[in-house]
């Protein structure tokens, strides 16, 4: 007896588009996504490639009219839902290239619902590359399974992220100089949240106060050796999945 091939086929690869995915959907592919899926993953007609567009879940599409350098996808059934996204969002100083290219490539694995880039003063990148970040969240979620990916937020200054903080909204700031335990400080609040991390060189006295004035800002510590600023992003992450998020 033939074993029967698993549905969706493992080693089908996965492509983020944009077109938006539906039953009898046909979406083209060409530029990298098809060098990728016909020179590197060897596609071949009926093979089965997994989309998603961010909003429809994701997608078994058979591929047909290969050529060189494009060809056609076809969704033929639904293969996983949209995904609820916890919300949570991650607000962190820009730092250098491959640290923050890091902090979007995890943030968009464990889970984060926005990433919004924070200017402050004692940051050495004062610029970011929307365009390579979005391009990392993409990677990311493709590798990972997500079918929807992280909002990248264009980056505001601190003060007036302070200034148009939402109600009902939590901003547990990662106090390199103490703050309340993280168990705690996520017991006592439940629901939506952020996580605001400094960059290298941390905030300055002066943005430390603010920060600490604003009414819905909770200082937390991440314990008592100083992290760098992407591994502070990454583990306060995982901890809030961990104790409010959908790790549970
Ligand atoms: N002020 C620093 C290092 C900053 S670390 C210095 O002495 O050079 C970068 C950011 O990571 C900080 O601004 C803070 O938000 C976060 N961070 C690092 N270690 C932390 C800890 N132990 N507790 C809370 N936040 C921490």
């Amino acid at each position: 007896m033939t074993a029967t091939p698993a549905w969706p086929p493992q080693s089908a690869p996965r492509l983020h588009v944009e077109t938006q995915l539906g039953e009898g959907v046909v979406v083209s592919i060409d530029g990298n996504p098809a060098h990728y899926l016909i020179a590197v993953m060897r596609v071949k007609p009926d093979d089965i490639v997994l989309l998603f567009d961010g909003r429809s879940g994701e997608w078994a599409a058979r591929a047909r009219d290969i050529r060189k350098r494009d060809l056609v996808l076809e969704c033929v059934e639904q293969t996983k839902p949209p995904e609820t996204v916890p919300d949570f969002w991650l607000c962190c100083a820009p730092i250098k290239k491959g640290r923050i290219d890091l902090i979007a490539e995890k943030a968009c694995e464990l889970g984060v619902a926005k990433l919004q880039p924070v200017l402050t003063r004692r940051a050495v990148v004062d610029k970011l590359n929307l365009d390579r970040l979005h391009a990392h969240l993409v990677e990311a979620a493709e590798q990972c399974g997500r079918t929807a990916l992280p909002e990248l937020a264009a980056m505001v200054k601190l003060d007036a992220l302070l200034r148009d903080w939402p109600q009902g909204r939590p901003l547990f700031f990662a106090d390199e100089t103490g703050g309340a335990p993280l168990t705690e400080a996520f017991a006592n609040h439940p629901g939506p949240a952020a996580f605001l991390i400094g960059p290298e060189g941390g905030f300055d006295p002066a943005e430390r106060a603010a920060i600490r004035a604003h009414p819905q800002a909770l200082p937390v510590s991440l314990g008592s050796r100083i992290l760098r600023a992407e591994t502070a992003a990454i583990a306060a992450t995982a901890a809030w999945m961990t104790i409010n998020g959908d790790w549970k």
